[in-house]
């Protein structure tokens, strides 16, 4: 809780603070924490705080915590939300564009979450596909809150693409060419691809 509260301290009141507990705790340590965070204050979501598997081990947390939830990263297809939904066991939807059955499921998803006053905020934190997929979704949904990439630095990414990524000031621009916008550099790919691979 030191570290959380000398971070909140530092990034300041126009940071949100998102805790990310990426399904590791059983429920009472996942209260325990929750509660904690409750305590200190400021903190905007408390993310996956018990495995995926149960939502009555969620349910739980949700009962004793008062820091709002976000899950999804790991629930696939619109059903798996359903139970999350109905039971208003979240604040907060993150399901990933690739994990969860692409585009089309996404904006399923998004749309159930819009009937229920939930906000979006897709878990796309694996390369560029999975980025813009998301994002190109988000733009025609009006319940999208935040995407989230791996890192803010999309360096990583950007070495795949002929065309680097924009996500100054914190704000992805979409490109805006055919499908979804991305032209890979195939020469720096096949430099770099594994023994074996043909491309
Ligand atoms: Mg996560």
């Amino acid at each position: 809780m030191e570290l959380t509260a000398l971070i909140g301290e530092i990034a300041g009141p126009d940071v949100e603070l998102l805790i990310d507990a990426h399904g590791r705790f059983d429920v009472p340590t996942a209260i325990r924490l929750g509660q904690a965070l409750d305590e200190l204050g400021g903190v905007h979501w408390y993310e996956e705080p018990v495995p995926p598997e149960s939502y009555h081990a969620l349910q739980q947390v949700r009962e004793r915590v008062r820091t709002p939830i976000s899950v999804g990263e790991r629930l696939h297809t619109r059903w798996d939300f359903v139970p999350v939904f109905e039971n208003r066991l979240a604040d907060f939807a993150m399901p990933d564009v690739t994990w969860t059955g692409g585009i089309s499921e996404l904006k399923k998803i998004s749309t159930m979450a819009e009937a229920y006053y939930v906000p979006m905020s897709p878990h796309d934190a694996a390369g560029p596909v999975n980025l813009v997929a998301g994002g190109h979704v988000m733009i025609t949904v009006p319940n999208f809150y935040r995407i989230e990439s791996s890192s803010h630095d999309l360096r990583a990414y950007n070495q795949f693409l002929t065309t680097p990524l924009d996500n100054s000031d914190g704000r992805l621009t979409l490109p805006s060419g055919p499908g979804l916008g991305l032209d890979f550099d195939l020469d720096h790919m096949r430099a770099h691809a594994q023994d074996g691979f043909h491309g």
